[in-house]
């Protein structure tokens, strides 16, 4: 069994496969579905060819089920969700809502780990967090 993706909020499952679904809103009113890829650290995204996702533009991720915002409360631009690995252990994956910046963290208990090439730019507001 893989890592399994859960809303926050609901518990809902959000991912198929290697996909993690989520509905995105950009900044500039459009919404749409957008699917991440399951591994950590691999930045593929699939979505519709006509609902584009700018390099830089943020975007405001929400479930897909039960519609709650995906906010963490460390840093405006990181999304929170949850994430059960096979053993049944919980982690809190944040990640950036800008389009191309490659930051993501899975929290568990004050352990950290890091992937993307710009993971360094929030590591001060998840090392806070993690001692909380
Ligand atoms: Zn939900």
């Amino acid at each position: 069994m893989k890592n399994q993706f859960v809303c926050p909020k609901c518990s809902s499952y959000l991912n198929i496969g290697e996909d993690v679904i989520l509905a995105a809103e950009a900044e500039d009113g459009r919404k749409g579905l957008i699917m991440l890829h399951a591994d950590l650290g691999n930045y593929s995204v699939k979505h519709n060819t006509d609902f584009e996702i700018p390099e830089g533009m943020r975007f405001e991720f929400h479930c897909p089920v039960c519609h709650m915002g995906l906010a963490c409360d460390v840093n405006p631009n990181l999304s929170k969700i949850h994430m059960t690995d096979p053993e049944n252990q919980t982690y809190e994956v944040l990640f950036s809502k800008i389009a191309g910046e490659k930051s993501t963290y899975c929290l568990v208990g004050e352990t950290v780990n890091m992937y993307g090439q710009d993971s360094g730019n929030y590591v001060d507001f998840i090392n806070l967090s993690a001692v909380k």
